[in-house]
């Protein structure tokens, strides 16, 4: 009899292809976190065993099998589903919610930059930051027109210095 492939719970759910889960794992889904998954390793020895499975669930043996989840599961799962799905050919600029095509230029930065350019800019960021750099770091996205824009304002900045 089938099972959860994230929780042990018998029955046969939703199957979530290999490559979407390790999307939506990258994109920040943690069973144990969520609650759906005991973490034994934690319980036992004190380390979590989110890492191990993260790198199975990208890189490892279970990124290559698609999952079975069941509908507790997959309630926590699916806005982590969505957002991959969302990005894969377009980017979504985090300051003006501009969508523009993955071709585009873009670009990616992090929370501090992201700061000044909301102080310089008056920008507003909408949500979380929306892309991985390929170390898997969360990553503000900007069009190239907020780049721009954001380029002009730190020239500006740093004469008035
Ligand atoms: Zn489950
Ligand atoms: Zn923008």
């Amino acid at each position: 009899m089938a099972v959860c492939d994230i929780c042990d719970t018998p029955g046969q759910g939703t199957i979530v292809k290999a490559g979407d889960m390790s999307r939506a794992v990258r994109n920040g889904f943690n069973p144990f976190k969520a609650g759906l998954a005991p973490d034994i390793m934690e319980e036992m020895v004190g380390e979590s065993s989110y890492d191990s499975w993260r790198e199975s669930a990208i890189n490892g043996p279970t990124s290559t099998t698609d999952w079975n989840v069941c509908a507790d599961c997959i309630e926590v799962l699916k806005p982590y589903l969505g957002k991959a799905a969302k990005s894969e050919d377009s980017h979504t600029c985090d300051f003006c919610g501009k969508i523009f095509a993955r071709s585009d230029t873009v670009a990616m930065v992090d929370d501090s930059v992201a700061e000044k350019m909301e102080q310089l800019c008056g920008f507003h960021r909408k949500g979380q930051a929306s892309a991985l750099d390929p170390a898997g770091r969360l990553r503000w996205v900007a069009c190239q027109e907020c780049t721009n824009q954001f380029h002009q304002a730190a020239k500006g900045f740093l004469k008035k210095q």
